[in-house]
């Protein structure tokens, strides 16, 4: 079995993907015709100048194409496909609230399309992406109605860290926990491990997406490994964002020696150009994960996914049945 064999065969999972930055790129050339394809940040060696630049860009694909409802739906829909023909089980999704604002587009309606765009096989779980430099825009009223669809699964903290501590979003955390919602936040990406912390002690959270300048702190990693935290990881994201100097500088093999629980995913797969398969074969090849270390990583992922307990044990029982193969490529 080739190592791109076992990575089809493997039921994997899309932790940390923004819809705004996963817009089919059929769609985007559709009303972006300006755009050259392939884009120039498709290129492995592209560097963003900022996060200023990075959020301009991807400003491209989404703010033409998801201008409804049908586009929401669309949208989803392409990106279902393309991870389901991956073998991806299970995907949470998030969409901006701001971009849904400004689009007075309701946010329930929008849930409702990428909910039932996914298809049978792939279980979809949607977020409500809320910005830190957008902490004004959280009057009671948005509140209300960022809580209010009954098939939101949980709110997710996005932008830029710098911009903004967490403090303005504890109201809207703790009441996205008491309706039963999941909560998680990016930290530890665009500042040090000091803004990680705040945020995972003022907003309560287990999950973090990025998380990886808690390299930075050893206290902070021995926390991540007691308390079980999980760090949803994607290191093209954080090299082609120059959270890291180079590939050989993102610690995420360390992560995972060490023990922190890592998932890895592509946060925005058509502005990094990157699949969740790529992102799996660049841990092969540019990190020394082997393929049993790739398994863990799927296994750490969906034992805390938000899926029925029988349908989570079904699919860590196929994972351990992938591993028991006899393969003879199972390094270190
Ligand atoms: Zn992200």
């Amino acid at each position: 079995m080739q190592t791109s064999d076992f990575i089809q065969a493997l039921p994997k999972a899309e932790m940390h993907l923004h819809i705004e930055g996963a817009v089919p790129w059929d769609m985007v050339q559709a009303q972006a015709r300006l755009l050259p394809s392939p884009p120039p940040w498709w290129a492995t060696d592209y560097r963003f100048d900022s996060f200023r630049h990075f959020a301009d860009t991807i400003r491209q694909c989404y703010e033409s194409t998801l201008t409804s409802i049908d586009s929401y739906y669309s949208a989803a829909r392409g990106v279902f496909k393309s991870l389901a023909d991956q073998n991806v089980r299970y995907v949470e999704l998030s969409f901006s609230l701001g971009h849904a604002l400004s689009r007075n587009l309701p946010l329930t309606e929008i849930v409702d399309a990428i909910r039932q765009a996914a298809p049978a096989d792939l279980t979809a779980r949607v977020f409500c992406g809320v910005s830190r430099s957008r902490p004004h825009v959280l009057r009671n009223k948005v509140i209300e109605a960022i809580l209010n669809p009954p098939e939101l699964d949980g709110v997710d903290l996005h932008g830029d860290e710098n911009s903004q501590g967490p403090a303005p979003f504890v109201d809207l955390f703790a009441q996205a926990r008491q309706r039963g919602l999941a909560t998680k936040a990016h930290a530890g990406e665009l500042a040090g491990p000091q803004s990680m912390q705040d945020t995972i002690d003022i907003l309560q959270l287990t999950r973090v997406e990025h998380g990886v300048r808690a390299i930075e702190d050893e206290g902070l990693m021995s926390r991540l490994i007691t308390q079980a935290i999980t760090l949803d990881m994607c290191p093209t994201s954080n090299i082609k964002l120059r959270v890291v100097e180079n590939i050989a500088a993102h610690p995420i093999r360390q992560f995972h020696q060490r023990g922190v629980r890592i998932t890895v995913s592509t946060d925005n797969p058509t502005i990094l150009g990157c699949s969740l398969t790529d992102e799996l074969h660049l841990l092969v090849e540019r990190f020394g994960f082997s393929l049993r270390d790739l398994a863990q990583l799927q296994s750490n992922a969906f034992r805390v996914a938000l899926m029925p307990a029988a349908k989570r044990a079904g699919i860590l029982a196929e994972l351990d049945g992938v591993l028991a193969r006899p393969v003879d490529l199972w390094r270190n």
